[in-house]
């Protein structure tokens, strides 16, 4: 039971709206929401105050945790943090780092009116994709290109549009699933296209697309399989096959690429991925991939292809319902720029310059930054510089890893897989949040994407003071 005199010395509302520090509150946040949040708080005293033995508090008290509620409240929701995993391009955590080049282009997109769909030569109406084409030919090889949302909506739009009612051949082996629940089944039924599974899991022979050719059929697609890669006794028919039994047959041949990156990866030192160019070279008649991947760009999804099948895609009514905004456009052509030069392009595309960085640099860096790390955990969490492997991640490469290097955090605890849980969360709970993976009772902190002398890795130090370690 609250003792009445312990209610009775609760204030009212109205008299914490006129202590001073109130006044300040309103000044920030508005009356509205400082009303709200002194309710919540005497609402929480209240319920304290039901605890025997709980004193009512000052005003002074009571105005601060009227503050710390609206801090807590008003606190940006979407907020930047260290992406410490070791995954490169991490769909949880937003992908591709713009370039500062796209960042300030959409800035402006965002703030001035902008011709988006204006053309300043005829002063006529003109084509939002326009903006870009011109560069997605030169790298693509293409004679049209377009864009939407993203690389879902690409697929999306390009079945919708080329086999309604009809049948799409796609390989058994190219069933896939992509996180957050892109799977091609699912896209295709979704797309009003009836799925025609051909071949085997593993193994899939040009007899078989043949024999699966019928007069529903609409199109055949081939589909990177992303995040997986299938080993041992396996066969797959390649491009240049699928494009002329397709050419055969009057059908278009369509490639969804995934990650598709505009430059030859293996030019930076690192793996193979296929490109746009090469599967049109190979004679797809459409390419879709996505613009946050490999590229480096924006979320969107690229469509590159003939000129008559491009513009068909155009007149679907759905490409109104994809189509991306001028900030994406924006970004988009400043990121495309940047491929004119490939010199430049490693230096300013963050992608780019982190997946290529050198392993002895980041070596450097985790040395660097492990006094810091064990002055902050105190001795009760042992720090180690070790090797690691990252990941490219969104489906590119999934099987080839890069060598980097981490700083190990391990708890000196009984229970290590707990502790470690706890620290993974203390790190998380940082003003600027640091995600790593924890694996075998360790927080493995992947210094690949932190940059090495750089403000975000003062940053990464300075808030360690902050680092609250959960009770041993
Ligand atoms: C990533 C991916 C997609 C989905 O692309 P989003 O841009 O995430 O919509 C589709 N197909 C393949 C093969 C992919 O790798």
């Amino acid at each position: 039971m609250v003792s009445p005199t312990a209610r009775r010395a609760l204030p009212s509302v109205d008299r914490v709206l006129r202590c001073p520090a109130a006044g300040a509150l309103i000044e920030e946040y508005g009356r509205t929401l400082v009303v709200d949040n002194i309710r919540a708080a005497l609402d929480e005293q209240r319920s304290r105050l039901a605890d025997a033995g709980s004193a009512s508090p000052d005003d002074a008290s009571l105005v601060a945790a009227v503050a710390a509620r609206l801090r807590a409240a008003t606190a940006a929701s979407l907020k930047p943090v260290f992406n410490l995993t070791g995954t490169v391009l991490h769909t949880n955590l937003g992908r591709a780092l713009l370039p500062k080049a796209a960042a300030e282009a959409a800035l402006a997109a965002m703030t001035r009116p902008v011709n988006l769909e204006f053309a300043l030569d005829s002063g006529e109406r003109g084509e939002r994709d326009a903006h870009v084409e011109t560069w997605l030919k030169r790298f693509t090889g293409a004679q049209a290109a377009m864009v939407v949302n993203n690389n879902a909506a690409a697929v999306y739009l390009v079945l919708n549009t080329l086999a309604l009612r009809k049948e799409v051949l796609v390989s058994r082996g190219e069933l896939i699933e992509i996180g957050g629940a892109f799977r091609i089944p699912d896209i295709m039924a979704r797309a009003g296209c009836r799925l025609r599974e051909v071949g085997t899991t593993n193994r899939t022979h040009a007899g078989d697309f043949a024999a699966a050719i019928g007069n529903r059929c609409a199109a055949i697609m081939k589909v990177h399989a992303s995040n997986y890669a299938i080993q041992g006794y396996t066969a797959a028919v390649a491009e240049a096959e699928l494009a002329k039994l397709a050419r055969d047959h009057a059908l278009p041949f369509v490639v969804d690429l995934g990650s598709g990156t505009l430059v030859d990866l293996e030019d930076f030192g690192l793996p193979h991925e296929p490109t746009p160019r090469q599967a049109l070279a190979a004679g797809a008649d459409l390419v879709t991939f996505s613009g946050d991947k490999l590229l480096g760009g924006p979320q969107c999804g690229l469509i590159v292809g003939t000129a008559a099948l491009i513009e068909r895609l155009k007149n679907n009514p759905l490409k109104r319902a994809l189509r991306v905004d001028k900030i994406t456009l924006a970004a988009l052509e400043a990121v495309l720029r940047l491929y004119a030069d490939p010199k430049r392009l490693q230096r300013e595309l963050p992608t780019l310059r982190m997946l290529t960085r050198s392993p002895t640099e980041i070596e450097a860096q985790a040395h660097r930054l492990l006094p810091a790390l064990s002055q902050a955990l105190a001795g009760r969490v042992e720090a180690q510089v070790v090797a690691c492997a990252s990941q490219i991640g969104s489906g590119a490469l999934p099987v080839d890893a890069l060598p980097s290097t981490a700083i190990a955090l391990t708890p000196r605890a009984r229970k290590r897989g707990a502790a470690a849980a706890a620290l993974a969360a203390a790190f998380r709970a940082l003003p600027v949040p640091v995600l790593g993976r924890v694996k075998q009772g360790s927080l493995i902190l992947d210094l690949r994407c932190l940059s090495g002398g750089s403000r975000e890795e003062d940053e990464f130090v300075a808030q360690l003071a902050q680092l609250r370690l959960p009770a041993a």
